[in-house]
This record gives C-alpha cells, sequence and structure tokens, in this order.
C-alpha cells in the first residue's frame, strides 16, 4: 500500500478546488473598501434563498447564531413562549440544543431510528406535552431527516417544522431542498460543511416575511431602523468577504456534493466487513453525505487501524448531548439508541476533494482489518 496519507477533511485542497473564483472573490471585497452589510451579503442571499427555494435568506455569524435567531424570533412575535418544548433529536450536535435552552425554551430529547439514526418519527407521540410546540429537525451527517410520518404529526398538532440543515446543503426531499421544508431552517458555513466559508459563517432561510424581519432585526442589535432598536438583539452578520466566498462555491455545490456520493457509492458496494456496519443510505437525493458513518462494536480498534495505515478518521460525536457536563441535569436519562450510535460510530474521510482512488483504498484496507 501506498504511503500517501488520506486525511479525512483537506480543506487546503476543498479550498484549491475552486482556488481562482475564490481569491478574485476575496481580491475583490479587500479592494472594494466595504466589508460588512454591503452587495455580496446581498447577492449571496438572494441566490442562496433560490437555491434553497425559499423567499428569504438571512446572513448570520455562524449556524448556532441562525438556530437562536429562529428561537428567539419565535419568542419576540409571540409563537413561543419561554418554558415551551421543542422535540429535537438526542444525538445531534450540541449547538441544536444550545440554541434551545439559551432562549429559555426546553428541548426535548427524543431517540433516533437505530439504522439511519434520524429522528425517530414513530416516537413522537409519546413526547407531546401541553407545552409541545415545535419540532427541530436536524439532518444528521446530510441524511434528509424529513419524512411523511414526521410531516404528518407536526401538521396534526399545529406544531412548527424547524430545520437545523448545517450538514445538508444540497440535500432534498420529495423534489425539494431540506432548508425549505419548514418553517424556518438553520445553516452553518463552518469551513468543514458541504458549503463552507474560509472562517465562521451562517444563513436562516425562510418564507414566513415576519420572522425574517425578525431576524434580520435582532441579528443587527435588534434595530429596525438606524439608531432604533425594538429588541435586545445581538450582532450576528455575516461578513462581505465570506458571502464573497460562498457565492463563488454555492454555482459547484451540486457538482461537489455528487462527487461525494461517488466516494459513497464506493464505499456502500466495496466495504464488506462482517464487523462493519455501513449506513443506511436512503433516497440517493436525499443525502449529501457531510459524514460517511459507519458502525462498529471495535470502533476504537478500528480506529487505531486505519490510522496506524495513514487514514484519518473521526467520531461524530464521541459523547452526547445529555452526557456533556454542561448538562448535568440529564446525568439520569437514559436514551440507549443514542448512546449506542455514540460508541460506535466512526467517519471515514469524505470530501469534493478526495480521490476515487483514496475510497477505493480505505475501502481495501477496512477490508483486510483482522476485526
Ligand atoms: C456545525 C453545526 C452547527 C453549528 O454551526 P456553527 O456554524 O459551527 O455554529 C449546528 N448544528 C449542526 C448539526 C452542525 O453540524
Amino acid at each position: 500500500m501506498s504511503a500517501e496519507k488520506i486525511k479525512f477533511l483537506d480543506l487546503k485542497e476543498v479550498t484549491a478546488l475552486h482556488g481562482p473564483e475564490i481569491h478574485e472573490a476575496v481580491k475583490r471585497v479587500v479592494d472594494s473598501g466595504w466589508y460588512l452589510q454591503g452587495s455580496e451579503v446581498e447577492r449571496f442571499e438572494k441566490d442562496y434563498a433560490a437555491y434553497i427555494g425559499t423567499r428569504h435568506a438571512i446572513g448570520v455569524a455562524n449556524g448556532l447564531d441562525a438556530l437562536w435567531l429562529i428561537l428567539r424570533a419565535m419568542l419576540e412575535t409571540g409563537r413561543l413562549q419561554r418554558g415551551d418544548e421543542i422535540i429535537v433529536p438526542a444525538n445531534t450536535y450540541i449547538a441544536t440544543i444550545l440554541a434551545i435552552t439559551d432562549n429559555g425554551l426546553v428541548p426535548v430529547l427524543v431517540e433516533p431510528d437505530a439504522m439511519t439514526m434520524q429522528l425517530d418519527g414513530s416516537r413522537l407521540e409519546e413526547h407531546v406535552t401541553p407545552r409541545t410546540r415545535a419540532v427541530m429537525l436536524v439532518h444528521l451527517y446530510g441524511h434528509c431527516a424529513m419524512t411523511d410520518q414526521i410531516a404528518e404529526f407536526c401538521i396534526r398538532h399545529g406544531f412548527a417544522l424547524l430545520e437545523d440543515n448545517a450538514q445538508a446543503h444540497g440535500c432534498r426531499w420529495q423534489g425539494r431542498r431540506t432548508g425549505s421544508l419548514g418553517l424556518a431552517a438553520g445553516h452553518s458555513f463552518y469551513p468543514g460543511k458541504n458549503l463552507g466559508a474560509l472562517g465562521d459563517g451562517g444563513a436562516v432561510t425562510t418564507d414566513d416575511d415576519e420572522l425574517a424581519a425578525t431576524i434580520r432585526a435582532l441579528a443587527n442589535y435588534g434595530s429596525t431602523r438606524k439608531y432604533i432598536f425594538k429588541y435586545c438583539g445581538r450582532n450576528s452578520r455575516l461578513d462581505e468577504i465570506q458571502a464573497a466566498v460562498l457565492q463563488a462555491k454555492l454555482p459547484h455545490l451540486d457538482a461537489d456534493n455528487e462527487h461525494r456520493r461517488r466516494i459513497a457509492d464506493i464505499y456502500l458496494t466495496e466495504i464488506n466487513h462482517p464487523d462493519v456496519m455501513l449506513p443506511d443510505c436512503g433516497e440517493r437525493d436525499g443525502n449529501v453525505w457531510h459524514i460517511f458513518p459507519v458502525r462498529c462494536d471495535r470502533r476504537d480498534a478500528l480506529q487505531e487501524y486505519l490510522a496506524a495505515n495513514g487514514v484519518q478518521t473521526l467520531i461524530h460525536y464521541p459523547v452526547p448531548p445529555h452526557r456533556q457536563e454542561c448538562y448535568s441535569q440529564w446525568q439520569g436519562l437514559e436514551l440507549p439508541v443514542t448512546e449506542r450510535i455514540h460508541a460506535t460510530e466512526l467517519s471515514l474521510p469524505i470530501s469534493p476533494a478526495m480521490t476515487e482512488a483514496d475510497a477505493h483504498r480505505v475501502a481495501a484496507l477496512i477490508n483486510a482489518w483482522a476485526g
């Protein structure tokens, strides 16, 4: 085997894929003398809204803020009250939960489906209380979490459907993009995401005019007009430079995701090991493979073996939210499906810059593992 190392994600190579356009975009902004709240953000918001299929996209500072702003705007517009409950998958990244608790709302952690690792629609009913108001769906690993059962559940109860689309830019459900399926969605442009900036960035997408205007104000210190403050807001803006970079990358997103699908197809067809469980791939359009998560009872041994053979892997995530020190109130909570995923998940390298040859090599290495 070649000694060439395979990184989990080589951001230098990912940026180099669209290098000339990105350099041109950065130079354009640097030379313009205009760095915040200008035409670059305006143009990106318009194009990103059109891409996702919503009336509005609002550029914000990062993905956590996007989720936080949606919930705060729902509080400010009287659609939520403090203490209301939001149904959320228990196996999500901590940011989803932080956005809820930081607004004085209550996350109701629901176990995922053991196969898809996405929110289990058959477990929602048992968690409904008089305080339930919304479902925060997380398209984890780039896999669409939306189902007819979840859609029907929200409609029947009149619950708002919110989406954490941080890992699923470009993913589709029944012909529509995730991020357009509910009342509002939060997106992250963290560099490692499918559509990544060269630093922090995020967006909210929504069709709701009132919510969009409220989020815009909240993200600008709560200001509705210059020096007039309707809300106690915060400063959460997308920079002009990051917007220009995202604008340069957006036209390539579908092709970049298609490359991820080719890498995933290689893994799915070639990895064949009795101790390594492949992810449920779902419909082809319903997965943009932000992460390629395999599961293995001897996960740490597999990770060490791959590392010894030059392949870098990560774990998404080693500790679930309800076992984190910051949420000590949940220490007694038992969520066996979630805990099992966290104990066995291993993320294989995948990116638009990864070569198919490297994917073949990773698959062959796994098949040769003594287990
Ligand atoms: C990355 C991520 C976030 C947070 O985005 P940031 O831009 O890093 O703040 C939220 N939710 C999920 C599921 C994520 O993967």
